[in-house]
């Protein structure tokens, strides 16, 4: 059976309860968490259910103009004023530079180098960068939203925040 075979048949026993009812598209908590798709972060490992948050993710758990689009719609259409920012260890971003994913992905896939991956060094740094990109809009400013960053630990399964640089002073 094949991995989508197989959600087609867990999907089809947990609809069996499925209570339409029970879940607004407003996340309950507010809250709209930006993150990385790596497997280890789980909805699980922030303590949430279905309909409590937004998650946003991509590759990276970068701040690019299509989070920011789903920001807009999180915040002005369903109401989420708090916002986490979350990269973590070992992601697969870390393991190699802009150039060697252009070279290893890109002749493969047949780009002409046009996509940015968004590669980075280190963590603390690329969310504080995230949180810098957060911090430019004015939108955001003007709605008060809050914004935090954070670090997972994929060996400890543990959350560390991050300061933007302008709260370390
Ligand atoms: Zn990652």
């Amino acid at each position: 059976m094949s991995a989508i075979d197989e959600v087609l048949e867990a999907n089809r026993l947990c609809a069996l309860d499925y209570d339409p009812g029970a879940l607004s598209p407003r996340p309950r908590r507010g809250l709209a968490v930006v993150t990385c798709m790596d497997t280890r972060l789980s909805r699980k490992s922030l303590g949430l259910s279905a309909g409590d948050a937004h998650l946003i993710r991509n590759a990276g758990g970068v701040v690019t103009e299509d989070v920011i689009r789903s920001l807009l719609i999180s915040h002005y259409l369903l109401g989420t004023t708090e916002v986490m920012v979350i990269n973590h260890t070992d992601c697969g971003l870390l393991k190699a530079s802009e150039r060697e994913l252009h070279d290893s992905i890109g002749s493969r896939a047949g780009l002409a180098g046009s996509v940015r991956f968004h590669a980075f060094t280190d963590p603390e740094q690329n969310v504080r960068e995230q949180l810098a990109k957060l911090a430019d809009l004015a939108w955001l400013k003007n709605e008060k939203v809050t914004v935090r960053g954070f670090v997972f630990d994929v060996q400890t399964g543990s959350l560390r925040e991050v300061m933007q640089a302008k709260q370390q002073a």
